[in-house]
């Protein structure tokens, strides 16, 4: 007998119709892994639960969350962590517990599902056993179970709305797992602190404004959403943007808006701007981790250097790749 503890965030998975449609029910994920006859595997373990309150749609998680899901789990003692957590933002926290947690040794995996136990028809009960299963193989590090496989968190990615299958981990093979999750290098023991985090996703005709506002109020770092290996516009706008930026210390990283591959700074002459002014190449990270990667750093860290350093450490695969 093993003994786990079962975090319980909210979710469609825990969730009943309500006359303002599917809301969190309080105690139905506990009566259900207690009572319902395709969950009995769960029974031969001993359970420890915590349910938040009230419970949550996770369009309402904040980095705070997180921060507090890795002091609970960092103080538990136990086998395994369970987190039950909606489908929409579950990326973002997986990502970020795989980072706050690295080199913890914690066996975390965290489930949910895109109709409620409730529902006839509920994928929450398989995503339930392949959890158990996960959590059984005692692996240190924090995974997603969902739709029959077992995902590194810091790669997941939601892609759909509707199928069982709803998260992709783009780049990303299970021959990986052979290889250590990550070597950490960075102190990550301080608390939250909100930061300002600036996203652009380039487009043709794309204004410059937002982009100049982010780096005139001082923003501590900039994701860009290039094209293809890390490709921006020929435009002076621009160009005086990432200078400003460089000679007031931001930060700029550069993500593809291609779903498979890495950035490759430099291989086109429309990327030598970024180069010129040291921006920082994602590789082949979903934006769920680059973004909560630098929440971290950026809480954890005042100067950019050790912004841009702990970022290029690998801590939890994100930087693996086939
Ligand atoms: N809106 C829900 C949530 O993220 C969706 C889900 O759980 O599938 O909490």
């Amino acid at each position: 007998m093993s003994h786990y503890l079962i975090i319980n965030t909210g979710g469609t998975i825990g969730m009943a119709d309500t006359p303002s449609g599917l809301s969190p029910q309080a105690g139905l994920m506990k009566s259900r892994l207690d009572g319902d006859s395709r969950l009995t595997n769960w029974k031969e373990h001993r359970l420890s639960w915590h349910e938040w309150q009230p419970l949550i749609d996770s369009s309402n998680i904040r980095p705070g969350h997180w921060y507090h899901l890795r002091d609970q789990i960092a103080a538990a003692d136990c086998d395994g962590v369970l987190i039950i957590h909606g489908t929409d933002t579950l990326a973002y926290t997986a990502a970020a517990l795989s980072f706050l947690l690295c080199g913890t040794g914690k066996t975390v995996v965290i489930t949910g599902a895109m109709r409620p136990l409730t529902h006839p028809d509920s994928d929450g009960y398989g995503n339930l056993a392949l959890s158990l299963e996960i959590l059984r193989k005692r692996q240190p590090e924090v995974c997603v179970a969902f739709n029959g496989r077992s995902l590194p968190a810091s790669r997941v990615s939601k892609v759909d709305t509707e199928a069982d299958s709803a998260f992709m981990t783009p780049n990303w093979s299970d021959s990986l797992w052979a290889q250590p999750p990550g070597k950490v290098k960075s102190d990550l023991s301080r608390s939250w602190r909100p930061c300002a985090l600036g996203v652009q996703t380039l487009f043709p005709g794309m204004p410059m404004d937002g982009l100049m506002s982010m780096v005139e109020r001082n923003y501590r770092a900039l994701v860009l959403n290039t094209y293809g290996s890390g490709n921006v516009m020929t435009d002076d706008a621009l160009q005086r943007i990432l200078e400003k930026a460089s000679l007031q210390s931001i930060p700029v990283f550069v993500r593809s808006q291609c779903l498979f591959g890495d950035v490759h700074l430099g291989q086109y002459a429309a990327s030598s701007l970024l180069s010129e002014v040291g921006a920082v190449a994602c590789g082949s990270m979903p934006l769920e981790a680059v973004l909560t990667k630098l929440q971290i750093l950026c809480a954890q860290f005042n100067q950019s250097k050790d912004v841009i350093n702990g970022f290029n450490e690998p801590w939890a695969r994100e930087w693996q790749s086939l």
